[in-house]
């Protein structure tokens, strides 16, 4: 008897991109015509660009966790855990599951999109003592975090302790930072009124960026529009500055400023998931290198796409110009990764992802947003509509969009109880406790793992 197996594909993380991959190969395959499998650490697709929103306590964390099983045509195998090595010549990749058992997965075609980690420089200090603003925990954390800030300097008889708990830096002014420095100063400025004993003007929230300009890809007028609306609350804006060093009690400018503080939030960019370097493949600043079909050059099968991967933005002119880590690309791509998957699988000609950018809607949290859909500059509250109209489409789930519009609405309406929910609050909470850069294999522990044991085979439980 002939056993005929189904070509096997393999999708590496369940963001925008993975996400977007698998649901349209659901869609587009019968089930006899390949096994789908998904390797993600988590059950949601987290919806990260309303992060923000989360950490000032506008939506709860549920209403962007959305759920990766509540779909018509789920049909996929996922693994829950994290891939932490691929061998292309051997055509493995090895997962460590979320009880830390190691597993060599077989594919035929493989879909990376493990999306990036937090980008740091050797600065000193700086793993151990800044937030992040990646995961769900992390934005959780930092909420508890501030106002556990409140809730001490209100309780201390130290004045200096007080000015010093009152003292928030951000660092980054692409939009994750400055939304972020945004709805936090938001969430502190609505929570001081419930302490009668903390002079409001001691709260002080610093923004700051290397780079000479906020948001650059808004342009100058609404960049400069979005800094005016951030000073005039108050927030304090350094450009051309970044950290020297980082400690438990304070940070350091590069400008010599010595701010006393316990909140470093830590958000100046991205890099590819660590997982990429483990390919052992070109790559453009760290992401993989890929065609505008976003195949890996040299291997059919291998695709990477989203924050992973350098894909050529062949909308744009300029030579070399690769598509920016966003949620608008990564989304697109996933479709068109499905795609180019199923026509590697038929024998068909593949196509190039091919996208013009939509704009940037930024929230500034309250009623205060710029955005930029389709080249027209808007601020205030048309924008503020834009921006939460167009998260709301993007939500993939009726549930999802439910849930966000019932917070939002309730936050319009009862605001916030500016509470404490204390979960691991004592639990490392740095940015050092969350990149997990040291879990992937090196080039000699791929090549044990998946040479020493035959595919398929565990190796630790
Ligand atoms: C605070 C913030 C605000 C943002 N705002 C916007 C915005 O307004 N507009 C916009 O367009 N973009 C925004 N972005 C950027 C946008 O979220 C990313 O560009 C987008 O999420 C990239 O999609 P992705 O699928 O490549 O990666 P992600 O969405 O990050 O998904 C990657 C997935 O892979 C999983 N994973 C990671 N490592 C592994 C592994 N080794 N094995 C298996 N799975 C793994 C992760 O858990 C995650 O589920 C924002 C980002 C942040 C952090």
């Amino acid at each position: 008897m002939i056993t005929v197996t189904r070509p096997r594909i393999l999708v590496v993380g369940a963001g925008f991109a993975g996400v977007g991959c698998v649901r349209r190969l659901e869609r587009r395959l019968s089930p006899d015509e390949a096994e789908i499998t998904l390797v993600t650490p988590s059950s949601y697709q987290l919806y990260l660009p309303l992060l923000p929103q989360v950490a000032s306590g506008v939506l709860t964390p549920q209403s962007i966790a959305v759920s990766l099983r509540r779909s018509r045509r789920y049909r996929t195998r996922i693994i829950p855990g994290g891939a932490i090595g691929v061998d292309l010549a051997a055509k493995v990749c090895v997962v460590r599951t979320i009880t830390d058992k190691i597993v060599n997965e077989p594919y035929d075609y493989i879909v990376l999109a493990p999306g990036s980690i937090t980008r740091t420089f050797d600065i000193p200090g700086l793993t151990d003592h800044a937030y992040g603003m990646k995961t769900l925990a992390e934005a959780t954390y930092l909420r508890d975090h501030v106002i556990s800030q409140l809730d001490l300097a209100d309780a201390s008889q130290d004045p200096d302790e007080r000015a010093a708990r009152l003292q928030f830096v951000v660092v980054g002014g692409g939009y994750a930072g400055t939304e972020t420095a945004a709805c936090l100063q938001m969430l502190t400025h609505n929570a001081v009124k419930r302490y009668p004993r903390i002079d409001p003007s001691l709260i002080k929230w610093h923004l700051i960026d290397i780079a000479p300009r906020l948001m650059p890809e808004l342009g100058e007028k609404l960049g400069d529009d979005a800094q005016k609306i951030l000073r005039k609350r108050g927030i304090d804006i350094s450009l051309g500055v970044s950290i020297a060093k980082a400690g438990p009690e304070e940070v350091t400018f590069t400008d010599g400023r010595v701010i006393p503080t316990r909140t470093l939030i830590w958000t100046a960019g991205v890099v590819a998931s660590p997982l990429i370097g483990t390919l052992g493949a070109e790559t453009v600043r760290g992401r993989l290198a890929v065609t505008a079909e976003m195949n890996l050059p040299g291997h059919d099968g291998v695709f990477a796409l989203g924050d992973a991967a350098a894909v050529p933005d062949v909308a744009k002119d300029e030579e070399g110009a690769v598509c920016p880590p966003t949620a608008q690309h990564a989304m697109r791509q996933g479709k068109v990764v499905a795609d180019n998957v199923i026509a590697a699988l038929r024998e068909k000609p593949l196509r190039p992802y091919k996208h013009k950018d939509l704009g940037l809607v930024v929230d500034l949290g309250g009623r205060d947003a710029v955005s930029k859909p389709i080249g027209i500059e808007l601020k205030g509250l048309p924008a503020m509509a834009v921006a939460r109209g167009y998260h709301w489409s993007a939500l993939r789930t009726n549930v999802a969009k439910t849930r966000v519009m019932t917070n939002w609405l309730l936050n319009a309406v009862a605001g916030d109880d500016f509470v404490r929910t204390g979960f691991l609050s004592r639990s490392p909470a740095k940015l050092k406790d969350f990149e997990l850069v040291h879990a992937y294999l090196t080039p000699e522990q791929l090549r044990e793992q998946v040479g020493g044991k035959g595919p398929a085979e565990e190796t630790s439980g």
